[in-house]
Formats: structure tokens, C-alpha cells, sequence
């Protein structure tokens, strides 16, 4: 039974996280600029390969690193600052829909 539920879990996690399309767009300093939360491309998180976009300590990330948030379904429809071509923007708020003139990064 434990072992199912672990299971389970586990391939919910997996189908969570393969939203994500390793762009690494919302590894990078935010700023508050006119009333609004906007990303600075020039500031990568210390912990991001700017090359492979990837993150270097992802499984400990939120130890690792302060401004580290976890993603979640509130984020993917509500947050402005992640791109429109986030996986989970896409998911969630565009319903899979490519949104016409969609920002990358
Ligand atoms: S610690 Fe968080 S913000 Fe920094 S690179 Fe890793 S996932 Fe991105
Ligand atoms: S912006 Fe979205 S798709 Fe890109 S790394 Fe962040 S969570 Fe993943």
C-alpha cells in the first residue's frame, strides 16, 4: 500500500517537473519597478548554468538559495513575471495554447 502511495507520488512529482522546460527564465533577480515585479537578465541566481540553463543545486534549491520559490498552480496562473513561454504558464494559464507574440526570454 505504502509503496503504491510512494509510487503514485512520485509519478505525480515526475509529470509536475516535466511541465518545466529548462529555460531557466525565473532563475534571474527580480527588481520592483513602477508598481510591478520585473525580471533583470542581467542578474542570474549564483546558482543557475547561464549556459545550460540549468540549475546547479536543484535538489536541495530552497536550502540552497533564499529567493528560491516552488512553483505552484497559483504561481503558473498569477505571476506576471514568468514568461508566457514557462511550461506551467503554458499548463495553466494558456491552457496549452501557444499565446500569440508569446515572451521569451
Ligand atoms: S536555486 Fe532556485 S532560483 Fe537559483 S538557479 Fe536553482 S532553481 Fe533557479
Ligand atoms: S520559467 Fe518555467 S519553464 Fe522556465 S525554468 Fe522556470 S519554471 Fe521552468
Amino acid at each position: 500500500m505504502m509503496s503504491r502511495f510512494r509510487t503514485a507520488f512520485a509519478d505525480r512529482r515526475a509529470r509536475w517537473e516535466g511541465l518545466c522546460r529548462r529555460c531557466g527564465v525565473c532563475c534571474y533577480e527580480k527588481d520592483f519597478r513602477g508598481g510591478a515585479v520585473v525580471t533583470d537578465y542581467r542578474r542570474p541566481c549564483i546558482h543557475l548554468n547561464t549556459v545550460t540553463h540549468e540549475c546547479t543545486v536543484y535538489e536541495r534549491r530552497f536550502a540552497a538559495c533564499p529567493n528560491c520559490r516552488k512553483m505552484t498552480i497559483l504561481h503558473a496562473l498569477f505571476v506576471r513575471w514568468l514568461p508566457d513561454t514557462c511550461g506551467y504558464v503554458q499548463r495553466y494559464r494558456y491552457r496549452g495554447r501557444v499565446r500569440r507574440g508569446a515572451r521569451a526570454f
